[in-house]
């Protein structure tokens, strides 16, 4: 059992993919630091249906077959009335098996020379002269004060080091995908392909996904847009949805969760601290896709943390640079993607199935979401206006 230090260059709180990846690069850049988990291990429990591309991941890991589930080569789009599209996707993609990938990230931070403690509770921050100097955490049974430069806070939707940091980290209801999901097994499904349910009806501002586990077990979730949550809870909605498609299918897991739909916060870093992944909300508003984007978001977090402690400086103004580097790498496409969910999201049923009826003019094998959001906007003359004004908007914003 490693000794705890009084102090280290990097506090990183939370070790999701947001904080390994943190982690790692504070490490690997110079930089002493400790990664602090709560749970008894990284992706423990698992909050996610677990689908990625292959090219988000491989920048930050080695693939390892022990941590896939299934190679997914195929997605299904269903409208409204049933009708569906086949989309081939853009390279392969996968359906994780994250209590193995967490910890292989988490595992990666370590040989880099983070210290990785678990079942380590962050429940403050430290001030000397007003200023962040610290955590206060509880590692099983004791209080702990450790001292360090940069606490970079990566605890997730829930975050509460943000609060703490006095950061406003509060979310639009409209902007919190409400989700409920079951892994089911007794399934007879193709283990190639995702499937994807939408309408009014299915999912109000959201949808309903199957992500498959193996031929016979999927990751089968629901997420709904949180100001159109009323009466029928998103349990309800999926609940009626597996009836209908699954009657005979048992649930091996349960989990809740929420999903921050959003731009990224306008601030996430004050003296002393950075906020990253859900906690700064920089999930793809769209897909409510998190892994990659908040893997992309932790390197520069635990880069930016390093050349701060070469540099000596830790103010705000320094670790702008971490805004810096997300907006020129992901910022502008994130805006824009919040802007079109804003009216993909939010379309009538008829609307819906016109699209999906316009577009499965083209062969599946040529058909990608790339492909999907060109031709919407060809066969869509009211979306071509709604897309331009969202394009502008997100520009001049
Ligand atoms: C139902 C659902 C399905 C999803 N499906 C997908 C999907 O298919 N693909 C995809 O890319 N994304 C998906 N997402 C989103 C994705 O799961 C997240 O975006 C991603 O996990 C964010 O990573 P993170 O490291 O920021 O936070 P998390 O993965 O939430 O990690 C935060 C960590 O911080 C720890 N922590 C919290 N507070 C403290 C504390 N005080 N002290 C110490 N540790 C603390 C937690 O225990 C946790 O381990 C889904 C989300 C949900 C809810």
């Amino acid at each position: 059992m490693s000794i705890i230090k009084d102090y280290y260059d990097v506090i990183v709180i939370g070790a999701g993919p947001a904080g390994s990846v943190s982690a790692r690069f504070a490490a690997e850049n110079g930089a002493s630091t400790l990664l602090l988990e709560r749970d008894q291990g990284p992706g423990n429990p698992v909050r996610c249906a677990e689908g990625v591309s292959h090219n988000g991941i491989v920048p930050f890991i080695e693939i390892d077959p022990k941590w896939i589930s299934t190679k997914i080569e195929q997605a299904r789009l269903y409208s409204p009335n049933g009708d569906y599209l086949d989309m081939f996707q853009n390279g392969t993609g996968y359906v994780l098996d994250r209590t193995l990938f967490d910890p292989a990230l988490a595992n990666l931070a370590c040989q880099k020379g983070a210290q990785l403690l678990t079942k380590a509770d962050a429940i403050g921050l430290i001030y000397d002269n007003d200023k962040i100097s610290g955590v206060k955490f509880r590692y099983f049974d004791k209080i702990y004060d450790v001292k360090c430069k940069i606490v970079i806070g990566a605890d997730g939707i829930e975050s509460r080091v943000g609060r703490w940091a006095g950061i406003d980290t509060v979310l639009d209801l409209k902007d919190l995908d409400t989700c409920v999901q079951y892994t089911l097994t007794g399934l007879d499904i193709s283990s190639l392909r995702v499937d994807f349910f939408f309408g009014r009806e299915v999912a109000p501002g959201g949808y309903i996904w199957i992500f498959p586990k193996s031929k016979d077990t999927a990751n089968v979730g629901i997420g709904i847009a949180g100001d159109l949550v009323t009466d029928k809870s998103p349990k309800e909605y999926l609940d009626e949805f597996i009836e209908k498609k699954f009657p005979n299918a048992s649930v091996l897991r349960s989990v809740c969760g929420g999903v921050p739909t959003a731009k990224m916060l306008k601030n996430p870093i004050t003296d002393n601290l950075i906020l990253v992944g859900d906690a700064a909300h920089q999930v793809n508003p769209i897909t409510g896709g998190g892994i990659v984007q908040v893997m992309i978001a932790g390197q520069f977090a635990g880069e930016t943390a390093a050349e701060a402690i070469k540099a000596n400086n830790y103010s705000e103004k320094f670790l702008r640079k971490y805004i810096k580097k997300w907006n020129n790498r992901l910022g502008a496409n994130q805006s824009f993607m919040y802007s079109v969910k804003e009216k993909f999201m939010r379309m009538d049923n008829e609307r819906f199935n016109n699209l999906v009826k316009i577009c499965s003019a083209i062969p599946s094998e040529k058909l990608t979401l790339k492909e999907f959001f060109k031709t919407i906007v060809k066969g869509d003359p009211m979306m071509i206006l709604q897309l331009a004004k969202a394009f502008v908007t997100s520009k001049l914003k």
